[in-house]
């Protein structure tokens, strides 16, 4: 059985973000509450109003697209809750706990299936490659993150 002082077990990151729309609909704590109950361990977590740069940089990915000036808009229109989990296989774990991109397409129990109707107002980011997400914890966390070792992983994991 795993102490609160034994040496956290290296697993897998994503970068998850609350976007303006969840924190203004108070959707933060529903949003959190999935990711827990899923059995995923919080690494990180900050409110934080972003600059134009620093969102611009977040996704440099999509700068030619059509939707990136409106994408840009929305993400620096009010505090975000950027935040770190932790879990085996978390990157598409946390991806199939969002649903599609589309909440038109998000199945029902997802949280954009659940919590939304537009895209341009989809209430959360998560990371969508192993890469990507440790990019993206680098870019919003360079203070870094978090270390400990829950009371609940010889619960979560068989070994
Ligand atoms: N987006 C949009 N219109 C589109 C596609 C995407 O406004 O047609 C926004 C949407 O908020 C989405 C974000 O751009 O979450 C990033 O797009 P991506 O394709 O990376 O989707 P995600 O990884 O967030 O599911
Ligand atoms: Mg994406």
């Amino acid at each position: 059985m795993a102490s609160a002082s034994a040496a956290p077990v290296a697993r897998e990151r994503t970068y998850i973000m609350i976007k303006p729309d969840g924190v203004q609909r108070g959707l933060v704590g529903e949003i959190i509450a999935r990711f827990e109950r899923k059995g995923y361990k919080m690494a990180a977590m900050k409110l934080v109003k972003p600059s134009t740069e620093h969102m611009e940089e977040h996704y440099a990915d999509l700068k030619d697209k059509k939707f990136f000036p409106g994408l840009i808009k929305y993400m620096t229109s009010g505090p975000v809750v950027a935040m770190v989990w932790v879990g085996d296989g978390v990157v598409a774990g946390g991806r199939v706990l969002l649903g599609a991109t589309k909440p038109s397409e998000s199945a029902p129990g997802t949280i954009r299936g659940d919590l939304c109707i537009d895209v341009g107002r989809n209430v959360c980011h998560g990371s969508d490659a192993v890469e990507s997400a440790e990019k993206e914890i680098a870019h919003w966390f360079p203070e870094g993150v978090a270390e400990w070792t829950s009371h609940s992983e010889s619960w979560v994991y068989e070994a």
